[in-house]
C-alpha cells in the first residue's frame, strides 16, 4: 500500500485539513518488477551473441589465423550469430506487439488442410534431415474461422519445436478432431505430438514463460529464440483458444490447442 497526504486550505489561506490517499500498489509493483526481470533477461540474450561476433571478428582483424579453414569456420560463427540476433529480435518485436495488442487478428474461414499442407511442406526438409516422419490425421473438409497467419505461426512453432526435440528417427504428428455436438458448442481439438525427448514435470507449469528453456545448449543448438513457446500462447489466447501439454521425458511430448469453431459469430454478439 502507498501512502500519501496533502495540507488543503481555504480559499483565504487558512488550513482546512489533509487530504489522504491510500493506494493498492500491488499490481503496479509487479508489473514493474516483471518489466525489468524481462530487460535484464533481453539484455542477456543479445550480449551472448553480440559477444561471439565481436570477438571473432577481433581475432580475425588481428590477423592471427593464418589459415583458410579456421578463418571460414570464425566468418561462419560470425554470420549465424548475426542470424541469431536477427531471429532474437525479431521475436522480442513480435512478442511486444502481441502482448499490448496490437496486433488485430484478420478473421477469415481457414482450410486446416491445407494450412498443415503447407507447414509440412516447409519443414519437410528439416524433418528429412534427422529422418523423422511426419505424419497427418485432418479431416478432409475442414474450416475455422482465424487469422490464417497467426494460426500458421502457431503450427509451425510447435511443429519446428516437436522436429527440434525429437531425436532421430522419431515420429511427429499432428491429429485434428471435432469437440461438442450442438453447434454453438463445438470446438476444434489439434494436438501436435512428437517422441521425441519430452519435458520433466517440473518444468511443464514454466515452458511458456519468455525464454524459458528445458536445456539451453539444446534450445540454442536448435536456432532457439526462448520466445516461440511464449508467442504460441499468447497467439492461442487471442484466438479465444486454449492451449496445453502433456509430455513424458524420453517419451515425448504433446502440445493440446482447442479452438472454438464458429469465432466470427461470437465476435458479432
Ligand atoms: P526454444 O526457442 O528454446 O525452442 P520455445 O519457447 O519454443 O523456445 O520452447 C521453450 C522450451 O520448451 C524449449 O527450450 C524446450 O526446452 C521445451 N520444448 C518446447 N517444445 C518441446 C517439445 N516438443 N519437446 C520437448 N521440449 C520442448
Amino acid at each position: 500500500l502507498q501512502f500519501d497526504g496533502v495540507p488543503m486550505f481555504e480559499d483565504d489561506g487558512s488550513y482546512r485539513g489533509m487530504l489522504f490517499l491510500l493506494q493498492d500498489v500491488t499490481d503496479i509493483r509487479r508489473l514493474e518488477v516483471m518489466r525489468s526481470e524481462f530487460v535484464a533477461n533481453v539484455s542477456h540474450e543479445l550480449k551472448t551473441p553480440i559477444a561471439a561476433v565481436k570477438g571473432f571478428a577481433e581475432t580475425l582483424l588481428a590477423g592471427g589465423v593464418k589459415d583458410e579453414e579456421t578463418e571460414r569456420s570464425f566468418l561462419q560463427i560470425i554470420h549465424d550469430e548475426g542470424e541469431r540476433l536477427n531471429r532474437l529480435i525479431g521475436d522480442i518485436l513480435e512478442l511486444s506487439k502481441i502482448e499490448s495488442k496490437r496486433v488485430p487478428l484478420e478473421y477469415a474461414p481457414v482450410h486446416l488442410k491445407e494450412l498443415f499442407d503447407s507447414i509440412f511442406e516447409m519443414l519437410q526438409p528439416a524433418a528429412t534431415k534427422k529422418s523423422i516422419v511426419m505424419l497427418q490425421n485432418i479431416p478432409e473438409h475442414l474450416f475455422i474461422e482465424g487469422d490464417e497467419d497467426r494460426l500458421k505461426q502457431i503450427f509451425m512453432n510447435l511443429l519446428s519445436n516437436a522436429i527440434s526435440y525429437t531425436l532421430e528417427g522419431g515420429k511427429v504428428r499432428v491429429d485434428v478432431e471435432v469437440l461438442g455436438e450442438a453447434e454453438e458448442e463445438e470446438k476444434v481439438r489439434v494436438t501436435v505430438s512428437d517422441t521425441g525427448i519430452g519435458i520433466p514435470k517440473k518444468d511443464l507449469p514454466r515452458i511458456f514463460e519468455r525464454f524459458y528453456r528445458v536445456d539451453k545448449a539444446r534450445s540454442r543448438s536448435s536456432g532457439g529464440t526462448g520466445l516461440g513457446l511464449s508467442i504460441v500462447k499468447h497467439l492461442s489466447e487471442l484466438h479465444r483458444g486454449t492451449l496445453r501439454v502433456e509430455s513424458k521425458v524420453g517419451e515425448g511430448s504433446s502440445f493440446i490447442l482447442e479452438l472454438p469453431f464458429m469465432q466470427q459469430h461470437e465476435d458479432e454478439h
